[in-house]
């Protein structure tokens, strides 16, 4: 019996100024208003620029949403690194998750296992939780090594964590050949690398720290589609990108459980 409690976390990506990040904070904190959070956890990922509003809005409405952040600096605490955003900044910000290794930053950022590995190891010394995205292309796909490059993702990312820092973290499996395409893994591909990853929590920790890790899947999730993705017993949740940009839509996935 599992005590994972569902996250679904909505990265709104390179979308929404600050003011229209606040109007979807607010129909969304309305629209989800009576979860109850013990059964499912919902959190919005906006560009830095909206966090402080869509914090302050969370806050002053008590809406149920936890916040969290797109990247983060591999640097720690401040310093001379223009540009850079550090995980004690975001924590300042009520900021609980940080995407790491998303598969844009990947291939757009050419950010690799090292930097990767460095940005879990960041977010954790300032207390917030990452998310580590992992996930095989099309061609490892089509090659049927789905798993061995997911894994070797996971592996990368996790390097060197300890048990306890490694129960902290969440992970998203995203096939980068879904994400943003429209096209959905079946719940059983979804199920298969995502059962595969807890073995290797198993593998790389013990059963402990693999139960009690979230596993999300991500990529074209929407209402239609994630009550079954949703039903796989690896599957603890969603990462979803364009469905979370629509208020009505991301509480239908948040509430997948009562359209079961
Ligand atoms: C994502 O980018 O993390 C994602 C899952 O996007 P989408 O839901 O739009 O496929």
């Amino acid at each position: 019996m599992t005590t994972r409690t569902p996250l679904m976390a909505g990265n709104w990506k390179m979308n929404l100024d600050y003011k229209e990040g606040l109007a979807l904070v607010e129909s969304l904190g309305e629209a989800l208003k009576g979860v109850d959070e013990s059964t499912v956890e919902a959190a919005v990922i906006p560009p830095f620029v909206d966090l402080r509003t869509a914090q302050t809005s969370i806050a002053t409405n008590a809406f149920p949403l936890a916040l969290g952040a797109q990247d983060l600096s591999e640097h720690v605490g401040t310093g001379a690194y223009t540009g850079e955003i550090s995980g004690q900044m975001l924590a300042a910000l009520d900021v609980t998750y940080v995407l790491v290794g998303h598969s844009e930053r990947r291939e757009y950022h050419r950010e690799g296992e090292a930097v990767t590995n460095r940005k879990v190891n960041s977010a954790i010394a300032a207390g917030l939780t990452p998310i580590l995205c992992v996930g095989e292309g099309l061609d490892e796909r089509k090659a049927g090594k789905q798993i061995e490059y997911t894994v070797a993702q996971l592996e990368g990312g996790l390097e060197g964590l300890s048990a306890e820092d490694a129960r902290r973290v969440v992970i998203a499996y995203e096939p980068v050949w879904a994400i943003g395409t429209g096209e959905v893994a079946t719940p059983e591909d979804a199920q298969e690398v995502c059962g595969a990853i807890r073995e290797t929590l198993a593998a790389l920790y013990d059963q402990g720290v693999a139960q009690a890790v979230r596993v999300l899947y991500g990529g074209s999730v929407k209402s239609s589609n994630v009550a079954e993705i949703m039903a796989q017993p690896d599957v603890d949740g969603a990462l979803v990108g364009g469905a979370s940009l629509k208020a009505e839509e991301f509480a239908k996935i948040v509430r997948f459980a009562d359209a079961a």
